[in-house]
């Protein structure tokens, strides 16, 4: 891996970031369906029953037993854990897309094949930004992230079941068909979750994909341009969504994604804050565009503003930023790529690359 190229890469990128987020502004003020601000969350009981289990009729996101790396193991899975993760940015899900940023049920499974077949395992936005990422040696990790809680993306029928179409039905398809493929995901959601206005069915919702091991995290109340708000309207956006999830029984959200990829004014009020007695602490901050995020155990690593890739094809501003691009440029820099060691405490990666491993992982490394 050439200095010139990360140079490039970071500088080609930061253009592309500003070119996603203005495309993504005007798309999305367009298309969002603004929750009502001044409504409040009722009180929701918090469930005291013991949580049922999984539900069995459905393909399970279970990981193979950790091994422990050697160097000879690490080389014969030619593991590079300081490579680059691409995680995914989707938002609705419909069969005939209306904005440029929809994508189809068809193209999502499309996608996930492409995925599966590549070998990529799916993981969660909070395993990615904490860095346990317990995928089998030799795999390689990606993120799935739909934003904006859309019906789309997930809804339960009477039988329990995620419904025909939605994002979760279609990657338990692909799950069935690709086991390795494990189904998880992170669901950003605002002030009404997946569409639902009702507490107890957000309730439902909500319960059920933390039960089957989906990620529920946080994108501000309302979806505001955190730029343009002070402080305390920052702090205020981002708590009464995390109060939302906690109360519903979706546990504390530990990642958030920026509404529209803006950062605040200073960006350290979207990592961690308090509003009215709830409290913020996240694990991983994500903005909306335009590149493969660095390892969590490189140096550079930023937890605080974790690029994304938009899922398109490659027309207008997606003809270099997006997933059908990015997917291919790193099936043709496959030394470019992270790839699992299958021990997660070990951090593996080919001794000449041993300059770009943090500065905290050190004594976890195991270069061959
Ligand atoms: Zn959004």
């Amino acid at each position: 891996m050439g200095r010139g190229r990360n140079t490039f890469l970071v500088r080609t990128v930061g253009i592309a970031n500003l070119l996603v987020l203005v495309a993504a502004t005007v798309v999305l003020s367009a298309a969002q369906v603004e929750p009502d601000p001044v409504a409040t969350p009722g009180a929701v009981e918090t469930p005291t029953a013991p949580e049922p289990a999984p539900t069995p009729r459905l393909p399970q996101p279970t990981l193979p037993p950790p091994v422990d790396a050697t160097r000879e193991s690490a080389a014969a899975a030619q593991a590079n854990e300081l490579g680059l993760v691409p995680v995914l940015m989707y938002h609705r899900i419909l069969r005939k897309r209306l904005v440029s940023l929809d994508r189809t049920p068809g193209q999502l499974r499309a996608e996930f094949v492409r995925l599966a077949r590549s070998g990529f395992v799916p993981v969660t936005a909070t395993e990615f930004a904490t860095g346990r990422m317990e995928i089998p040696a030799g795999s390689h990790p990606v993120v799935l992230t739909f934003d904006d809680g859309h019906p789309s993306h997930f809804g339960l029928g009477d039988d329990d079941l995620p419904k025909k179409g939605t994002a979760v039905e279609v990657l338990y398809e692909v799950a069935r068909e690709y086991p390795s493929f494990r189904p998880v995901a992170t669901f950003w959601v605002n002030g009404y979750p997946f569409g639902l206005r009702d507490r107890k069915d957000q309730a439902r919702a909500v319960q059920w994909l933390r039960r089957q091991g989906f990620e529920v995290g946080n994108h501000t109340w309302d979806h505001p341009l955190l730029r343009s708000l002070k402080h305390r309207k920052v702090a205020e956006q981002i708590a009464r969504t995390q109060r939302l999830v906690r109360q519903l029984g979706g546990g504390d959200p530990s990642t958030l994604a920026l509404p529209y990829g803006a950062m605040p004014k200073r960006p350290g009020w979207a990592r961690k804050g308090t509003w009215d007695g709830v409290l913020y602490d996240f694990a991983g901050v994500f903005l909306a565009g335009a590149e493969p995020s660095v390892s969590p155990y490189a140096k550079g690593f930023d937890p605080g503003a974790i690029q994304r890739i938009q899922s398109n094809g490659r027309k207008g501003e997606c003809r270099r930023w997006c997933s059908d691009y990015w997917l291919s440029w790193l099936d043709r820099h496959p030394d470019r790529l992270y790839t699992s060691d299958g021990d997660p405490q070990k951090i593996s990666f080919p001794g000449a690359l041993g300059g770009n491993i943090g500065a905290k992982m050190k004594d976890r490394a195991n270069p061959y």
